[in-house]
């Protein structure tokens, strides 16, 4: 949404990791940058994810060069900006069929790659990623560190606000970006980037260029004992219940001697602001069986957080 060939002023609607990444990147570059944000930094997705890294598992796909790059760039950013202080750090990755209905070993079958904290019913553990292809990150850390250094560092501008619609003048025949309304209020700019998550359709632009349908997941951060020596391995469950279903969620423990699992997820309406995304009991109840069912040292941790949130699916097809 670029109004001229040298943008000078960049409104960023959003500041999920999308944009506080592109805040740092253009502010870094000399770009004159201002992030509007609803709620607050990383309210949304963007603090609730697991921060898993792929390097090629987009590869063959429209993302494919995109992850690629990405990945190399979250390498060389923990370099500049002390990965370890937002949990940076490479993973070994393992898929793992879990069945209820099969009885807990105690530990993992001998010749199977599960880490010795699976204690539960693994049929299979098999390596789908090592650490020169998969890493992970704190995502709530890691994009208030970017967008903190955008700021700090970089000398972009951060505001609270409602990011509206945008002002759009003629240019001859040709539409132009001249800026954007925040709280009815109009912020002149030579570009704006919509980074909104599931709330970028309610932007009029963006709702006629592609459909976004929200889909809202839960995750839960747990604390196990230290003694539970949980080692850096994400987990991609297959995970049959013993009723019968069947379910994918993920395990990813953290460098803060955290883990974090999510799932469970549903298509429904979006609020209107993050901070009015509540998980449901059902769904939190489920994460937490699931974990101890894997681990008896996630059975036995502290609950550190339940939440929700809500991920961005595109319809490509629209044009
Ligand atoms: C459970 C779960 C786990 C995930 N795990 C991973 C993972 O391991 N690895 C991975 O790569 N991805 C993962 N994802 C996906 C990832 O979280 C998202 O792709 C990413 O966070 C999207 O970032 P974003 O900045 O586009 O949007 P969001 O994080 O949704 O941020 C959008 C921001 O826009 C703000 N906003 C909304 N409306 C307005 C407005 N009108 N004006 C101003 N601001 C507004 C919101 O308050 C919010 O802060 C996961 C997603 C979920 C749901």
């Amino acid at each position: 949404l670029t109004s001229t060939s040298d943008p000078q002023h960049v409104v960023i609607c959003g500041a999920g990791v999308i944009g506080s990444c592109t805040a740092y990147y253009l502010a870094k570059r000399g770009a004159r940058v201002t992030v509007v944000e609803k709620t607050a930094a990383a309210c949304a997705a963007s603090g609730k994810a697991g921060g898993f890294l792929a390097l090629d598992w987009c590869d063959g796909g429209p993302l494919g060069n995109l992850a690629r790059a990405s990945f190399q760039l979250h390498a060389q950013l923990a370099d500049e900006l002390d990965g370890a202080s937002y949990g940076y750090r490479k993973v070994d990755t393992l898929s793992v069929s879990i069945d209820e209905s099969a009885r807990a070993s105690g530990r993992p079958s001998a010749g199977s790659s599960a880490p010795e904290w699976v204690t539960g019913p693994a049929k299979s553990a098999k390596p789908i990623g090592s650490t020169k292809t998969t890493a992970q990150v704190h995502p709530e850390l890691f994009t208030k560190k970017v967008l903190s250094v955008a700021v700090e560092k970089y000398g972009a501008k951060f505001m609270i606000g409602e990011a509206q619609e945008l002002n759009v003048e003629l240019d001859g025949l040709v539409p132009r970006v001249k800026g954007l309304f925040v709280d009815g209020e109009l912020i002149e700019a030579d570009s704006v980037v919509i980074s909104m998550g599931p709330w970028s359709a309610t932007n009029k632009l963006v709702s006629a260029l592609t459909t976004i349908s929200p889909l809202k997941a839960h995750s839960i951060v747990l604390r196990p004992k230290p003694e539970a020596a949980i080692t850096p391995h994400a987990l991609f469950l297959t995970y049959r219940t013993k009723e019968g279903v069947t379910m994918d969620p993920e395990i990813y423990p953290r460098p803060t001697g955290e883990v974090y699992v999510c799932g469970m997820s549903e298509e429904t309406t979006l609020p209107s602001v993050a901070d009015q995304i509540f998980p449901k009991k059902q769904s939190i109840a489920m994460l937490q069986r699931v974990a101890a069912t894997v681990s008896s040292h996630l059975g036995d941790a502290e609950m550190v957080t339940e939440q929700a949130c809500f991920l961005d699916q595109f319809d490509e097809g629209k044009k």
